[in-house]
């Protein structure tokens, strides 16, 4: 297996891992430096500071950072935010919103789910429906409905999907739900702000726009999720929040953190802060995605979803290719990895990311590609 070196050779355009900057390769590349020092709390510091800058977070609120895929982060906040007492609303319209339900389901969590149809962008509709059917009164909320929260991916990767914050926010807000937001594949591609939104919680992980290995996810909280926080008691060790957030008070971490990744980000933050902040970085990932939009025009393809992120194009070929059939031949046969899809999906939808470090020139390598596998077909 020649897997290691070729990576180099290799054009990514997956949804994570993502291709780093020159910056945060070079750290990885470093010996892992000892961390229980103030040189590593101030590190820690910074990377807390900036996270909630670029979460847009409110007054008051606090992020800690999580070794663990962003699976971990999803998991910790509803073991520690939900107890068995709430009743969440999940909108569930691909495998990241199905990972919700799930998690709910074995911490005992009441829940009930907004099923979308692949594609289909959340509406008002679906929201009211939710209503009316529980229109019971168990948890006693002011309008008498049974919520307490809700949950959902902003951007549900599977499919490629961008849901409505605005809408969401401003229904949790009428109901006065907690609002959970995994932010993991549209932070940094698409423009979201804690405050204006009205979430209690914003999640995302080191390997999508924040192009760093994996290894580490974010939660961010704010006063009212810490509120929960601090009187939930979750059966867990290494999830605690509560241990996590006295930890991070000084910019430590209650066991050994991926330090070099943590590193990477800090870098990484930096980086981004220096150049604009996020929304600067938000109408990168926006000029990446036209950019390739813009030029699929004449070929077979289509793209498949109502609403679309800056982070993602999910695509259909509609010359009888199976998508999955131009995953591997790019990959093989042209040194480019595409994100395939799985389960029922396999062969009709590709995506195609636009996180990480990427150029207009690395797009039309990829095109150049799409063109001649698929004239093939014909
Ligand atoms: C990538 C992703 C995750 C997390 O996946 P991990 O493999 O655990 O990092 C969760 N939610 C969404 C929307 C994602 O895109």
């Amino acid at each position: 297996m020649n897997f290691i070196p070729k990576v180099g050779d290799m054009i990514n355009f997956t949804v994570g891992p993502v291709q780093s900057s020159a910056i945060v390769r070079t750290i990885g590349a470093q010996n892992v430096p000892y961390f229980r020092t103030a040189e590593f709390s101030e590190v820690m510091l910074e990377n807390e500071r900036l996270m909630l800058k670029f979460a847009g977070a409110p007054e008051g609120s606090r992020a800690v950072f999580i070794t663990g895929s962003g699976t971990a982060s999803m998991e910790a906040a509803v073991m520690n935010l939900l107890t068995s007492e709430d009743r969440a609303l999940v909108v569930n319209g691909g495998s990241f919103g199905a990972r919700f339900c799930k998690i709910c389901e074995i911490h005992g969590v009441p829940h009930d789910e907004i099923r979308l149809e692949v594609g289909c962008k959340l509406r008002e509709e679906d929201l009211a429906a939710k209503n009316a059917k529980s229109a019971k009164g168990t948890c006693g909320n002011s309008e008498g409905k049974g919520y307490t929260a809700f949950i959902v991916n902003m951007h549900e990767t599977s499919t490629g999907v961008l849901y409505d914050m605005k809408l969401i926010g401003d229904y949790c807000r009428h109901h006065g739900l907690l609002l959970i937001v995994d932010c993991i594949s549209s932070f940094l591609c698409d423009e979201f702000k804690m405050a204006e939104i009205g979430a209690d919680v914003m999640i995302t992980g080191s390997q999508k726009a924040l192009a760093c290995p994996p290894g580490v996810s974010v939660i961010v909280l704010s006063p009212r999720a810490l509120e929960r926080v601090a009187k939930n008691d979750p059966k867990c060790m290494y999830f605690d929040l509560k241990d996590m957030l006295a930890n991070q008070d000084r910019g430590q971490t209650p066991f050994t953190p991926a330090v070099g990744t943590l590193l990477q980000i800090n870098a990484r933050l930096r980086e981004i802060e220096s150049a604009g902040g996020v929304t600067a970085e938000v109408q990168k990932a926006k000029a990446m995605a036209a950019y390739f939009r813009s030029r699929i025009a004449d070929l077979p393809l289509e793209i498949v979803s109502e609403s679309l992120s800056n982070a993602v194009t999910p695509l259909h070929p509609t010359n009888g290719m199976s998508a999955y059939d131009i995953f591997l031949k790019l990959k093989d046969e042209h040194g480019i990895w595409i994100c395939p899809n799985g389960g029922e999906l396999k062969d009709k939808v590709f995506r195609v990311g636009h996180m990480g470090c990427l150029a207009e020139k690395d797009y039309d390598t990829l095109l150049t590609a799409l063109k001649g596998i698929m004239k093939q077909q014909h």
